[in-house]
């Protein structure tokens, strides 16, 4: 598990809320910078280009991007998720998406699904410190 101040962060967007992920980065532009900065494919190219910022970029969501994002929490290489889901619009990669919010869940990662809970992580004391997060004991089933 992660416990250093920097902290990896993944950012998702789905397409009718790119542009807000894009408004609400550039308003936490000074914090993003501090930290190391992960996202699926179409959103990543698309920070990048208007953040000016490095992003690592995994596939794009519909072509298993939430996934290799799901995996990356499980392996502990993603310690947060800001991820804009469009509530009003089917996906095609539904189950992906729950996946990945399942597993964000599971190994108890902050998660932001909406601009007001990001602010609220990204004005937290915690977000620049070490932080160990209690990991649950699965195996006692
Ligand atoms: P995208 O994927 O950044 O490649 O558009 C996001 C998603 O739909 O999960």
């Amino acid at each position: 598990m992660n416990s250093e101040k920097v902290k990896k962060i993944a950012l998702v967007a789905h397409d009718h809320k790119k542009e807000d992920l894009v408004d609400w980065s550039l308003t936490h532009k000074e914090l993003l910078t501090e930290h190391q900065l992960f996202a699926t494919g179409t959103t990543g190219r698309l920070l990048e280009k208007r953040l000016g910022l490095p992003v690592n970029k995994f596939l794009s969501g519909p072509l298993g991007g939430d996934q290799q994002i799901g995996a990356s929490i499980a392996t502990g290489e993603i310690d947060m998720l800001i991820f804009f889901w469009d509530p009003l619009e089917p996906q095609p990669h539904d189950p992906d998406v729950k996946a990945l919010l399942r597993l964000a869940a599971v190994w108890n990662i902050p998660v932001a699904c909406n601009e007001a809970t990001a602010d609220f992580i990204f004005t937290s004391k915690l977000l620049n410190q070490e932080y160990s997060r209690k990991i649950e004991n699965f195996t006692r089933k």
